[in-house]
């Protein structure tokens, strides 16, 4: 028999794979665009292939302790090395720290809308989710964060760029929430492209209850890959690093990362083209009458379907007709609502056309 929290878990549901995608519609992978999961359309930068297919130690286990990668990140975030824990993606970090801190009938506070990864993994751990919604404008509400807290609430998760409204959390609100003594995770997957790059990472040994996640998904293009990291205070790094299993970041994994940071102009580079991307993706957006984009920071734009007539599934039934993946939204905190994320300059021009084929009832 399992346990009765297993019987409760919603299971995560990511955006659908090129594989499944083609097999429902009929249409080749190799036709396809993939904006439906926030990767990266340039994939690792060619440095990294090379040392992948150079290396011949692929039969040993990894170094345990990830030396040179911690040796490499600690540079590239100004922060020493006992800070820094790694995993294989910042998936599996959240996965570990909330076990580490959650026990059956604790709680943590989730604002949504927002990644829905942090709500199954409470669930797996016997807790729950005290729900504090986002404003209209999809801030946070720290009053209302701060009078929903209980003796048990024993995590803050704020997502900052948010999955998938795109906005940052301020650093006040930060430092507001960090003075309850509770411990705050800022997830940072995407910080990469935002106008703070830096994140807050700097303020980790200012304060024994900060914790930042990231991930080496998106800005550079490792998604498959997994690799993540965080910066935490010590004294959680040392229990996280207990707490994990033994050679959890793989060998290629380790290679990718520090061929990433040994050439990280390059990576920049590329991040700035999806910058740019961006911006340009919001305007097709915004120039169709029945969307209104949310400006984001992130590699995705989250955009609401703004006239009564047309639904998500309208537009879906164009978008896939051109082979086009996209996230579609349709719960309480998001009716009606897609995400983009940013590709090349060609998937934004077919996108563009698509889009302007969408009329209502096609679905
Ligand atoms: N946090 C957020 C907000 C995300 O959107 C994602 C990926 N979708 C992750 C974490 C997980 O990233 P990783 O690939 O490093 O596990």
């Amino acid at each position: 028999q399992v346990r009765p929290e297993i019987e409760r878990i919603a299971p995560y549901v990511p955006g659908e794979s090129l594989e499944a995608f083609s097999q429902r519609t009929g249409i080749p992978i190799d036709r396809l665009i993939k904006l439906n999961s926030n990767e990266n359309p340039y994939g690792p930068i060619p440095p990294v292939l090379a040392a992948l297919g150079r290396y011949v130690s692929y039969n040993n286990y990894p170094d345990t302790d990830s030396t040179a990668l911690r040796r490499a990140l600690a540079e590239f975030t100004g922060l020493a090395e006992r800070y820094i824990v790694l995993s294989h993606g910042s998936n599996e970090l959240i996965n570990l720290l909330w076990h580490v801190f959650l026990s059956v009938g604790d709680n943590i506070i989730c604002c949504p809308p927002t990644f829905t990864l942090y709500t199954t993994v409470t669930t797996l751990c016997g807790a729950y989710v005290i729900e504090v919604p986002r404003t209209e404008s999809y801030d946070l509400d720290v009053e209302a964060i701060l009078s929903a807290l209980t003796p048990e609430t024993k995590l803050i998760v704020l997502c900052s760029p948010n999955n998938p409204t795109g906005n940052l959390v301020a650093q006040e609100d930060i430092r507001r929430l960090l003075e309850t003594g509770r411990i705050v995770v800022v997830d940072e997957a995407y910080v990469e492209f935002s106008q703070q790059p830096r994140g807050v990472a700097h303020l980790v040994p200012e304060y024994p209850n900060l914790v930042v996640l990231r991930s080496f998904s998106k800005w550079a293009g490792l998604a498959g890959l997994r690799i993540g990291y965080g910066l935490f205070p010590e004294w959680i790094a040392s229990y996280l690093r207990r707490a994990q299993c033994p050679f959890e970041v793989n060998v290629a994994g380790h290679i990718a990362a520090i061929e990433t940071l040994a050439h990280l102009d390059c990576v920049w580079e590329r991040v700035q083209l999806l910058i740019q991307e961006r911006e340009r993706l919001f305007q097709v957006l915004a120039a169709q009458p029945y969307l209104a984009p949310v400006p984001s920071q992130g590699n995705f734009i989250m955009a609401r379907v703004c006239d009564e007539e047309i639904t998500v599934e309208d537009i879906r039934a164009s978008v896939e007709s051109y082979g086009i993946l996209l996230r579609y939204f349709q719960h309480p905190y998001l009716q009606n609502v897609l995400r983009v994320t940013v590709g090349l300059p060609e998937h934004t021009d077919l996108l563009a056309r698509a889009l302007a084929e969408v009329r209502p009832g096609r679905a």
